[in-house]
């Protein structure tokens, strides 16, 4: 496979002609080396890979000789190398005589092959898992993530779907955005309880008033956060523009209904309210 080289600039990671704030590259680390060449601050050394052949054949040759002996699952060493030879009869309790196997290192290769293929493969060794470790410490520094089977733990489907979904929490599901909204929820709802305490307004009383608006305070803050967690960031964003608008109308409505202020009057104070907030969220998300 051709490799686009990633390069560096104040405005973020240049992938051909794009540009990126994050990179999250899902490659092996041979590639991820060769991607990142010129941009790469750390070490990758550590993980290797060999490269590996593997067989779907008829061929029984893997097989214990006694076919009672015969597993799902079976391994052989030959000198150093331990390969491994799936028989998907035993998997699916049949008598079907497929198999997969893995034949680098094999004394003898298999007749009747259905299928053939070569790949890079991790090699995992107490020096890898000492990396995953220092690249662990390292990930997100600067922007740039890792995920991978590679990354983490052994070589399996299993290893890479949790990189990618560590990555995505530590990325998306920022808990700063929750406490936020919990906090602002918090801090509306002694606002409101403490403005007045009923009788000079006929707003009611406080307890009920700070609770009320604290909840709604929290449950719009998360409202609108909640859609980023949507990867698409323009899917994202149009959620999150609808559920603002949808906000924006419940409050002027209930100005309006309740709290005899002109519909028009209601809605203008409301907008201009969310565009000051707007503005400050813009000012201070490009700083
Ligand atoms: C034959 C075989 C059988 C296996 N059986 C099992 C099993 O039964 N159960 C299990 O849990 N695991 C199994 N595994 C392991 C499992 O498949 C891997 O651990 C897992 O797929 C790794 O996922 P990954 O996303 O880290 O890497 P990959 O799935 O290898 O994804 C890396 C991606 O990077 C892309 N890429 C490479 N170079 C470039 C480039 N220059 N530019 C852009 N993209 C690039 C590749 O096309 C690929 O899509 C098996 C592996 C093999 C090879």
């Amino acid at each position: 496979m051709s490799h686009t080289e990633v390069t560096r600039s104040p405005q973020g990671f240049h992938v051909g002609a794009e540009v990126f704030d994050v990179l999250v590259l899902a490659v092996p680390a041979s590639v991820a080396r060769k991607l990142l060449t010129g941009v790469l601050d750390r070490d990758l050394s550590g993980f290797q890979e060999i490269r590996a052949t593997m067989a779907i054949h008829a061929d029984p040759i893997y097989m214990p000789a006694r076919r009672r002996d015969w597993r799902a699952f079976n391994a052989v060493r030959t000198g150093e190398h331990c390969e491994a030879s799936i028989w998907y009869g035993g998997l699916r309790g049949t008598d079907e005589q497929i198999f997969k196997s893995w034949t680098t290192f094999r004394d003898k290769q298999p007749s009747e092959v259905i299928a053939a293929a070569e790949y890079w493969h991790p090699v995992i060794t107490p020096e890898t898992i000492r990396a995953q470790k220092r690249l662990e410490a390292a990930q997100g520094r600067d922007d740039l993530w890792f995920a991978g089977s590679w990354t983490n733990d052994v070589d399996s489907q299993e290893s890479a779907v949790v990189s990618a979904v560590r990555i995505g929490q530590r990325l998306g599901g920022r808990p700063e955005k929750l406490a936020a909204s919990v906090g602002a929820g918090i801090s509306m709802a002694f606002a409101e309880a403490l403005s007045d305490d009923g009788s000079l307004t006929g707003r009611g009383r406080p307890m009920l008033r700070g609770s009320v608006t604290g909840l709604m305070t929290t449950a719009g803050g998360i409202g609108h956060t909640l859609p980023f967690l949507i990867s698409d960031f323009r899917i994202a964003m149009t959620f999150a523009v609808a559920v603002v608008a949808v906000e924006l109308a419940a409050i002027s409505f209930i100005r309006h209904r309740y709290m005899d202020t002109p519909l028009l009057s209601a809605a203008f104070q409301v907008v201009l309210g969310g565009v000051l907030v707007f503005l400050t969220g813009i000012l201070i998300g490009s700083s």
